[in-house]
């Protein structure tokens, strides 16, 4: 099974990573753990994206393709259940990209699943979780961009006929019965 979660900054999707890696099996690349990493080792690639991710932009995309090609061809070749992706594709560039590499490797998604939850609720939950970028100039510029170059990925993905929403709201448990109602179909 290999999967995109989808979904503004708070709307749940890491949350829900470990019940989907419990139940299914996959793999799951998510592309701001992985910037998380390269900034805490004190790496090039951490040095130079740490100033786009304090302000709530989107790093370069050359930093991220790069740690996405090394992700992917890592979990194709380890993990044949498949892979979740959190956090990528973040636009319609990186989505292009990505499914050229899937073409590429023969191995093209299954599903997107889209965390619907507003932005009310979003802030909120932001404010009370505390990381470095988590605060209410940062967290508002997120939400812009998400807005602006993520939510056109919901009508890419729905022309592919690959879309799934469920409501992100509720509480965890009722989030992920929804989510695994989906992908209990596709498994
Ligand atoms: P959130 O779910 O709160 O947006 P993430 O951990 O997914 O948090 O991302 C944190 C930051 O990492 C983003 O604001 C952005 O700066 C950077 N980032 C993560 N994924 C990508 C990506 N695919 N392309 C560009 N920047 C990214």
């Amino acid at each position: 099974m290999r999967i995109v979660l989808l979904g503004a900054p708070g709307s749940g999707k890491g949350t829900q990573t470990d019940a989907i890696i419990a139940r299914h099996g996959v793999s799951t690349v998510a592309t701001g753990d992985l910037l998380r990493a390269e900034v805490a080792a004190g790496t090039e690639l951490g040095q130079r994206a740490k100033p786009y991710m304090d302000a709530g932009e989107l790093v370069p995309f050359d930093i991220v393709l790069g740690m996405i090609e090394n992700g992917l061809k890592t979990l194709a070749v380890t993990n044949p259940r498949g892979f979740m992706m959190d956090g990528f594709p973040r636009d319609l560039a990186q989505a292009e990209a990505l499914d050229k590499l899937l073409a590429k490797i023969n191995q093209p998604l299954d599903l997107v699943l889209f965390f619907e939850v507003d932005y009310e609720e979003i802030v909120k939950r932001l404010l009370g979780r505390g990381r470095a970028d988590d605060n209410e100039e940062t967290i508002r510029n997120r939400l812009r961009v998400f807005e602006e170059k993520t939510a056109p990925l919901i009508e890419y993905y729905t022309r592919k006929g690959l879309l799934r929403t469920v409501r992100g709201t509720g509480t965890i448990e009722d989030i992920g019965a929804r989510i695994h109602a989906v992908l209990d179909e596709i498994a």
